[in-house]
C-alpha cells in the first residue's frame, strides 16, 4: 500500500491508456497514483466507435466504466489535477502538481495523450469530432454515402482518398491552398471522380457543430455534411521532454516493445507514443503496466 505520498507507480493521465495500465498494476497489488486533468482528446465527439464491446458509447461512458472497474482495486488512487513538473530522484521519480502536492514513486507512466491544434478557420473547433472527423474507422460508417469533403493536401490527401471513396461516392478534396499532390496522385484522384478544390477555406458555417457550409476566401460556398481533416497535434504534457525522454520524428515519445521510454523506469503509453485509437491505448497501457509489475517483481525477488 501507499505510504503517505509514496507509491510504486505514478500514472500521469487517467484516460484509456492510463486506466488500462492501472488495471494491470492494481490487480498486481502495486500501489498506484493516477493524476488526471480530465481533458481526453476525444471529449467533443458524441460517440466512440471501433472498440469491441463499447461501440457507440460516449467517450465519457467508456472512461467512467473503466474508472469504476479500476478503482475497485484499493491499491489504486485517482486524483483530479494536473502534474506540472517531474524529476528523477534517488531510486525513483518525483511529480509535483499544479496545486503544489508532491508525490514520489519507483516508476512512472505518462499516459498523457496528444493535444490537437485546430487550424485558424472559424467554426472548425466547434465542428471538431462532430462533423469534422479524422478517422474513417472511428466515424466513417456514420457518414457513409453523405456529401463529404477531405481537407488535406499531398500524401495525406492521397492516403485519405481511397479510404473515404470506399465509404461515399459523393466526395471532394479541398487542398486549402495550392495542391502539393504529384501529377500521378492528381490523375488517380480525378479518375475516381473526386473533384479537387485548391481554394482556401475562410470559415465553416454550422449548427451546434453540424456542418452546413464551407465558405471559401472568395466567398463561394459548398454544402457538405462531413469533412475529414487531420490537424496538427502536440504532446499534451511537456514533462517527458523535460525529463529528457527522446522523441520520434513525428513528435511521439520513443518507446520500446514494453512501452519503456529512453529513460529507465519511465514509461509512455497511448496516443503520446503510439497510433491513435482507444483499443490501441488500452492495449499498450496494459503492456506498460504488466512490464512495470514484472520489473518490480524481479527487483524485489533479488
Ligand atoms: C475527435 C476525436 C474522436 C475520436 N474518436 C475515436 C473513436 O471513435 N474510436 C477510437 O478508437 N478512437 C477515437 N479517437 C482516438 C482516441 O480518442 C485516442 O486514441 C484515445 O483517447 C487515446 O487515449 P489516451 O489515454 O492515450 O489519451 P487521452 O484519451 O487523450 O487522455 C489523456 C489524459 O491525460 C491527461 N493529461 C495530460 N497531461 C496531463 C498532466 N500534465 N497532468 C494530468 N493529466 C494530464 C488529459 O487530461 C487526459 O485525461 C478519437 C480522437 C479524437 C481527437
Amino acid at each position: 500500500m501507499a505510504n503517505n505520498n509514496t507509491f510504486d507507480v505514478i500514472i500521469v493521465g487517467g484516460s484509456y491508456a492510463g486506466l488500462s495500465a492501472a488495471m494491470a498494476l492494481g490487480r498486481s497489488l502495486r500501489s498506484v497514483l493516477i493524476i488526471d486533468s480530465g481533458k481526453p482528446c476525444n471529449r467533443q465527439t458524441p460517440h466512440s466507435h471501433n472498440f469491441l464491446t463499447q461501440d457507440g458509447k460516449t467517450p465519457l461512458e467508456i472512461s467512467n466504466i473503466a474508472k469504476e472497474q479500476v478503482l475497485q482495486y484499493n491499491t489504486v488512487i485517482f486524483k483530479q489535477g494536473r502534474a506540472t513538473t517531474g524529476r528523477k530522484i534517488q531510486n525513483g521519480f518525483e511529480i509535483q502538481t499544479q496545486s503544489g502536492d508532491v508525490y514520489i514513486s519507483k516508476k512512472i507512466i505518462f499516459a498523457t495523450g496528444l493535444k490537437d491544434i485546430p487550424p485558424n478557420i472559424e467554426g472548425y473547433s466547434e465542428c471538431w469530432g462532430i462533423s469534422i472527423i479524422h478517422c474513417p474507422y472511428c466515424h466513417g460508417y456514420e457518414v457513409k454515402n453523405k456529401k463529404t469533403g477531405i481537407m488535406a493536401n499531398g500524401d495525406i490527401a492521397n492516403h485519405y482518398a481511397p479510404l473515404i471513396a470506399n465509404l461515399t461516392k459523393d466526395l471532394i478534396l479541398i487542398t486549402n491552398g495550392k495542391s502539393t499532390l504529384t501529377e500521378e496522385q492528381t490523375n488517380k484522384i480525378r479518375k475516381n471522380n473526386i473533384k479537387i478544390i485548391e481554394k482556401k477555406i475562410n470559415r465553416i458555417k454550422h449548427e451546434n457543430g453540424k456542418m452546413q457550409q464551407v465558405v471559401f476566401e472568395d466567398e463561394s460556398t459548398i454544402q457538405i455534411d462531413a469533412l475529414y481533416s487531420s490537424p496538427d497535434a502536440i504532446q499534451h504534457s511537456d514533462i517527458p521532454e523535460k525529463l529528457g525522454c527522446q522523441f520520434t520524428e513525428e513528435g511521439l515519445i520513443k518507446v520500446d516493445d514494453f512501452q519503456q521510454t529512453t529513460i529507465n523506469g519511465v514509461y509512455a503509453c497511448g496516443d503520446n507514443s503510439n497510433k491513435r485509437a482507444v483499443s490501441l491505448a488500452v492495449s499498450n497501457g496494459s503492456i506498460s503496466g504488466v512490464h512495470i509489475n514484472n520489473s518490480l517483481a524481479l527487483e524485489d525477488f533479488g
